[in-house]
This record gives C-alpha cells, structure tokens and sequence, in this order.
C-alpha cells in the first residue's frame, strides 16, 4: 500500500503544527512510531486517504461517528443549519429541545448546560462538586481518562493512601495533592482512600464503563458499591460518560447498568461529529452554577446551532428500530472472528467486548483495570495494528483503545476485518 502523499504531509505538518498532529495520540507513539495516515474524506464505514487508499474504520474518531461517516440525516442538518447562520450567541430552540431528548434519554440529568468538548465537560463537573460540598479533593481511577486538564491529568501516588503525582510537565503538585487514584474495580482500595480522605472529598469521579485502558466492565456492585461508600462519606458521584453515553443503548452506561451518579459528563456521540461537551445532574447540584448559583461556567461556543443540529440529527438517527442490536449482532460476529483467528495462529489473546466496542488485548489474562491493561503484549499489539493498516483495517493506534463499531458497518466489513486478522495474527506469531 503505497502512502507517500501522507508522509509528504506528516513531514510538512511537523514543521508547523508542534508533533505534526493536533492531538497526541494520532502521531503514532502507542504503535513505535511512523507516519499516521492522513485522511481526506469519509463515506460509512471507510475513510479514504490521501493516497486513495481505502480503510474500513474502527477508530469512529475515538467514538464519536457512532452513524458511521457523513451519514445523510446529519450531513443534511448541519448544511441547513449552516445556510442559517452557525452562532447567535443567544439562546435558540435547538439547544431547549436537544436538553429535553438528553434529559429524557438519561433521567439522572435534572438539569444540563452543553460546553465544547468533554474535557471542559469533567472539569465543570468537578467545579460544581466542590461548589455544592465545599470541599477540594477528588478521587478517580487509575487508567480512566478525563480530558485534559490539570486536575485530572494526575498519576496514582504508590498507593491509594498517598496523594497523587502530576502526569504532565505543568501540572503543579499542588494540584496533584487534591487527587487520590486507586485502581478501578478494587473496593477495599477505594475504602481506604475513602479512610484517609472521605471527609476532604468534594467526588468521585469515574468512567462507569471504561473505555480508556479498552473496554473493561464494572464487576458485579461496583458501581454501587462506589456509591454507596462516596454518599456515606458526603462525596459527589461523577460519572464520566463521554464514550459511553449512546455508546451501548440510547441512553447512559447508567441507564444500562441500573445505577445512579449525582452529576454526569457527556461529550462524542452527542454532537454527531461535531465539538460537543455537556453536564448536568441532580437539579440542586445544578443549581450552584451561574447564573443560578456561584460556580462560574460559560463559553462562546457553548450550545453553539451547528453542534446542536449535528447532535439532534444523531439521536434522531440513533432511535431507529434495531440499531443497537445490530451494533451488538456485528460486534459478536467480530469478536467471534478474531478469537478464531488468534486460536489458528496460537497467538494469546483476550477480548472484552459489550455490543458494538472491544477491545483486543495480547494476553491470555482476564482484563480488569489498568495494572492487567499494561501488561498486554504492546510490542504485538503494533505489528498487529501496521499488518491491519496495510490490509485496509484502520484501528486505534494504541493497546488501550477500543474498537467502535458504527452502523454503516455490515457483515461483508466484518468478514473483511476477520480475513485480514488471520494474516496479522499470523505476522504476530511469526514475529
Ligand atoms: N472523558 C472520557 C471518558 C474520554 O474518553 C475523553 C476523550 N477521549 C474525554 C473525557 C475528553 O473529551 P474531549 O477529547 O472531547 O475533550
């Protein structure tokens, strides 16, 4: 497969934009490096690039094209909505109704106010939680992503009894000492941060499915053990359902679960593609943020026509008859697949997969938290991942992401996907 026009870009964007990419993980570091693919134009499930290859997709621009790529009915919204004018900044219809289908989809969601990414999502959460408590410190799990702000780009201490240490040049140990990480799916861990810290804790702040070291499910009361443990010691429960969200059903991880946060975190699918971020919770918690109350949030982009029409579009197209059960038929299909294909090239290999999102691990282990999650064979995971490219199959380019199954997906895609892994699997062994 002939990519010389992307290496072409990569070298001229390397010497305008800082890395040659806009968002770290697209340069390629979780694989050992070399030239991401630079894509010109998406149709379903395949994106083209700049060479005119083609790929079937699996990253869904790390969840968001749950439609698959410039699916008509929001293709269609977001021309009609740019023929009328992008931003007011005022208030509009669009933003009353898309609040009612979000408030309506997720109950737990008394009130909401839409930002622009889910980065700016978590971190108002986790003003508003300190706002309504009057405390500063937070705890999270080792391996969940939050965005990228100071708070929450904070590495676990030596043990959940020790405060945090910064993860990024920048981020000051003053910051780090207000979060505690512990690993997720570990209540006795959890207890005893909660033992040191309970009474300091404004949240706690967690993915309810984790999407970001792959998909890993909470174990059995987890969840409500999490909620349970965080009420008694007068701490908030965040979820952070920026994946998740219209991920699995139409509606929360929550609502599939059958658990409850106090706030929650939107971003991704909401928007349709477009930037989109979005909060909301119990109406009194809400109600600490201004106008209403003395936690300031605000954005000039915030509920902004375009993201709104592209976001109406995708819950539009989302409530379709049958769409997450196909979702869950296809990703069965391909989990079957790659499992048999792995098995004939005797290559160890784990899948956890919940409907349309898995995730491969080269293990033989049982995946369920971050420590197992680092484990897994990346050096495998790279050979696998440049054999897909080549064969026309574009994945995450790093051991811990999840592969996205969209609708535009069909069975001949799946059989595609599955030819060309029982190489790569091969390539792996051979390695
Ligand atoms: N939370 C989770 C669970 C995420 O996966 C991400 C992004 N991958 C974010 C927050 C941050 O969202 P954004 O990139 O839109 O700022």
């Amino acid at each position: 497969m002939n990519r010389q026009t992307s290496d072409f870009y990569y070298e001229e964007a390397q010497s305008v934009i800082v890395g040659g990419v806009n968002s770290p993980s697209r340069a390629y570091k979780g694989v050992g490096g070399g030239t991401p693919v630079f894509m010109e134009k998406g149709a379903g499930a395949y994106l083209y690039d700049v060479d005119g290859n083609r790929y079937i997709d699996y990253l869904a621009a790390y969840g968001p094209i749950i439609t698959g790529h410039a699916h008509p009915t929001i293709t269609k919204a977001i021309q009609q909505q740019a023929s009328n004018g992008i931003l007011f900044g005022t208030p509009t219809r669009l933003e009353n109704e898309f609040a009612k289908q979000l408030t309506t989809a997720i109950p737990s969601l008394e009130k909401v106010r839409f930002v622009n990414s889910g980065t700016e999502a978590v971190m108002t959460t986790i003003r508003v939680a300190r706002a309504y408590t009057g405390r500063e410190k937070i705890i999270k799990f080792a391996g969940c992503y939050h965005g990228h702000t100071d708070l929450v780009l904070v590495a676990a201490g030596s043990g959940p009894s020790t405060l945090g240490t910064p993860d990024s040049a920048g981020v000051t140990k003053a910051t780090a000492a207000e979060v505690i990480t512990v690993p997720f799916n570990n209540i006795a861990a959890f207890e005893e941060a909660l033992s040191h810290w309970g009474n300091e804790t404004a949240a706690v702040l967690v993915e309810p499915i984790v999407g970001n070291f792959g998909i890993v499910e909470p174990e059995p009361q987890f969840l409500e053990k999490v909620n349970e443990l965080a009420h008694a010691a007068g701490a908030l429960v965040i979820y952070d359902e920026v994946i998740t969200a219209f991920r699995f059903m139409y509606g929360g991880a929550q609502d599939l679960l059958q658990v409850k946060p106090d706030m929650t975190a939107l971003g991704k699918i909401i928007g349709g593609g477009l930037p989109i971020g979005a909060y909301g919770g119990r109406m009194d918690i809400m109600e600490q943020v201004a106008p209403l109350g003395p936690a300031y949030q605000a954005g000039t982009m915030a509920g902004n026509p375009a993201s709104m029409s592209a976001g109406l579009a995708c819950l539009q197209v989302l409530r379709e008859n049958g769409v997450y059960e196909q979702l869950d038929q296809l990703g069965a299909l391909l989990e079957q697949g790659l499992h048999q294909a792995a098995k004939e090239a005797g290559v160890p290999m784990t899948i956890n997969r919940l409907k349309g999102a898995l995730t491969v691990f080269f293990t033989d282990e049982k995946i369920r938290d971050y420590e197992g999650a680092s484990r897994t064979n990346g050096d495998q995971f790279s050979v696998f991942f440049k054999e897909m490219l080549t064969r026309g199959i574009h994945l995450a380019p790093s051991k811990y992401e999840a592969w996205f199954l969209t609708i535009a997906h069909t069975k001949a895609h799946i059989d595609k996907t599955i030819t060309a892994a029982q190489h790569a699997f091969r390539c792996v062994a051979e390695q």
